[in-house]
């Protein structure tokens, strides 16, 4: 365990442990976490290709993702369903619904859900390793300290009742928001 995990997380500065849990914020893509078993996508509704994450997804796993997707549509915010990952270098991938900030309330909790029901489909598949997105910072305008609070409080909630989830990886695209993540981790409680 200890060895798989050096490699990727070298260009993380921080890194917790929860529990039997691992967290750590890397700089990257999420369509290039090769070593992971989930990734997550920041999905829309219909769960279609899109801007930002959700197009980066589709486009790297081909239209097959879009066709298994399609059924489990519409998904409401702080929802997450699951399918397999196609042309993505995964096993699955979990699609969620972030809140709009601003629009979609309780907002703080509409995004603790996505984590919390993402977490739940990772554990009911027996899954040792996911790797998430900043989701709601894009688009869909949540302040990037705001959600990493909330993001990362969640999983430290949520460590302790994971029996199978031993790594929890943020890909975050640019390096304010790697920095942002890193400071809320290394000052959680
Ligand atoms: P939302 O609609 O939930 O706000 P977005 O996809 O617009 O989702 O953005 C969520 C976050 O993911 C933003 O911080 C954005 O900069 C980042 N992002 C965009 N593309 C990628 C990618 N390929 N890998 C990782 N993060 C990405």
């Amino acid at each position: 365990m200890a060895g798989r995990q050096a490699g990727p997380f070298l260009g993380g500065r921080v890194r917790r442990t929860f529990g039997a849990v691992t967290v750590g914020c890397v700089q990257g893509d999420i369509t290039s976490q090769d070593d992971i078993e989930a990734v997550v996508n920041a999905a829309n509704p219909r769960l279609e290709s899109g801007g930002g994450v959700a197009g980066a997804i589709h486009r790297a796993a081909g239209p097959g993702l879009a066709e298994e997707a399609r059924p489990l549509a519409p998904i409401e915010p702080g929802e997450a369903v699951i399918t397999g990952a196609h042309g993505l270098p995964n096993r699955y991938v979990v699609h969620t619904l972030g809140p709009v900030y601003g629009q979609d309330r309780p907002e703080a909790e509409l995004l603790a859900g996505c984590y919390r029901n993402s977490l739940a489909l990772a554990e009911e598949n027996g899954l040792e390793s996911i790797a998430f997105p900043a989701i709601s910072t894009g688009i869909f305008g949540y302040p990037i300290e705001e959600a990493a609070h909330v993001a990362l409080g969640t999983i430290k909630e949520e460590a302790d009742s994971l029996e199978h989830v031993r790594l929890v990886r943020f890909v975050l695209f640019g390096e304010g928001d790697l920095e942002a993540h890193e400071r809320v981790l290394s000052e959680l409680e």
